[in-house]
């Protein structure tokens, strides 16, 4: 005879059934990861070519830094890192080869300055500067600078860079198709009071890529899952067209803004209606697809559309949502990481983020459910990054390979790391060997590094 209990259980296992069928679309199959992998290799090419640049998604923008740290870089830099979490201003003292100085201070840019004017921003960040000079009293001296701007920028050369778009927060009106360092020379001489010699523009994916190179010579590769999503790598000068700088040189970085993959279509037989739905309210629509599937701007709003459906379904909460919930953006990505860090069977992170969200009555099934619900959408993400990773790898086919990574969600996911070195270990040809390697503050350091070099040659 079957009681109550088995019965009330049966019917609970038949919604956890039923979430994890509707979750399979979720689920980066074999089949799909390699259709994924002939995708991101063609328009890899695509953007590295001449002829087909334009069209392409991945774009693989040239970026003018052709020699990776020797070691040798000594002396004092400021360094600007823009487009991250947090805006920062840092002084970095490079002493020896493990041996360095670093101060860095974070300014806020409140949302009025991110949806603002092109030179609305570029006075802030002038202003921040000149305070920083004086706190750290480097006011007077002239000191080299590295800009590390972490946005699609076609660059000129190594101190000139127009930007293609604004990603992530950002939309300041004025600054597309513009020379971004030419606008913060501007802010700075409207200022009057300090003076800089701006050495290099960068993005974050090269200074990640550059500060562990510092370190491991065989790092070939940088990526950022944080905030957004990026890659930068070592591409042979003959296989970059576009490239008009030191051909005498064998190597150029490249970046390749692989957050704009899909933005042509090639991700809609993965895409689902969540990423329709975050793409839809964005204050890009259309644009940076992968990125959105990835990084930690939009890993939250993710989970919160798959709870939300589920919940509606009946299949969560007995049916009932709560306010919080059913806002947009509610969700942080941050929750993600700490629901997956409770040890498997209990639900105390769970519990308590559920409840922050008011949604104080649920089970202990409907925290499994959304712990898996989570899984999912962050080894998807793993996977995504771990194919984009595996082509490039495969593709500069080298002996051995480290891999520098950053950003928040590597860093405080629980598990990202390890999907990530599972999935490529797969994916990569079993001769090359490879590393994943956490990049000490890529965009701080990487920055005076490039700095460094450049001064090195100059
Ligand atoms: C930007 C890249 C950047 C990445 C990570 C993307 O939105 O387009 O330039 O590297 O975010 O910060
Ligand atoms: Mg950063």
């Amino acid at each position: 005879m079957k009681t109550d209990k088995t019965i009330e259980m049966g019917v609970k296992s038949n919604q956890s059934t039923m979430i994890r069928e509707q979750c399979q679309e979720l689920i980066l199959t074999p089949e799909k990861i390699t259709e994924l992998e002939k995708r991101f290799l063609y328009e890899i090419n695509r953007g590295l070519s001449k002829e087909t640049h334009s069209k392409a998604d991945i774009k693989c923008f040239v970026t003018y830094v052709q020699d990776l740290p020797n070691g040798k870089e000594r002396g004092k830099f400021l360094a600007l890192d823009l487009g991250g979490t947090n805006f920062r201003v840092l002084l970095i003292h490079l002493k020896g080869e493990n041996d360095f100085e670093m101060q860095s201070k974070i300014y806020a840019i409140p949302q009025h300055i991110m949806l603002g004017t092109g030179v609305q921003l570029f006075d802030h960040i002038a202003e921040c500067l000149a305070n920083f000079m004086k706190e750290h009293a480097v006011f007077e001296e002239r000191l080299p600078l590295g800009f590390t701007f972490s946005f699609p920028l076609v660059q000129l050369g190594l101190t000139k860079g127009l930007l293609v778009r604004w990603t992530k927060g950002f939309n300041c009106s004025g600054v597309v198709g513009e020379d971004v360092v030419q606008l913060l020379k501007d802010s700075i001489a409207r200022r009057g009071d300090i003076e800089i010699a701006v050495m290099a523009i960068l993005n974050d994916s090269t200074g990640t890529l550059m500060s562990c190179a510092h370190r491991n010579h065989d790092c070939k590769i940088g990526i950022i899952i944080g905030t957004g999503s990026n890659a930068c790598y070592v591409e042979r000068v003959e296989n970059a067209e576009l490239f008009d700088g030191d051909t005498s040189k064998p190597y150029v970085l490249i970046n390749t803004e692989w957050g704009a993959f899909g933005d042509n279509g090639a991700l809609d037989f993965v895409r689902t209606e969540y990423d329709r739905d975050v793409d839809k309210y964005s204050i890009n629509p259309g644009k940076q697809l992968q990125e959105k599937m990835i990084s930690g701007m939009y890993m939250g709003e993710l989970v919160r559309l798959v709870v939300v459906k589920f919940t509606k379904m009946g299949l969560l909460f007995g049916g009932q949502g709560s306010d919080l919930l059913f806002t947009r953006g509610q969700f942080f990505t941050k929750y993600v990481s700490e629901i997956e860090a409770d040890d498997p069977g209990t639900y105390n992170n769970c519990r308590m983020i559920l409840e922050e969200l008011g949604l104080v009555d649920a089970t202990d099934e409907d925290c499994a459910n959304v712990r898996f619900i989570c899984e999912c959408v962050s080894s998807r993400a793993a996977h995504l990054v771990s194919t984009g990773i595996a082509v490039l790898i495969n593709k500069m086919d080298e002996p051995s390979v480290t891999v520098g990574v950053d950003g928040s969600v590597y860093r405080f996911h629980p598990r990202f790391h390890n999907l990530m070195y599972a999935k490529l270990r797969q994916l990569v040809k079993p001769h090359i060997q490879f590393d994943l390697m956490l990049s000490e503050d890529g965009s701080g350091r990487g920055a005076a590094l490039v700095a460094a070099v450049a001064s090195r040659e100059n």
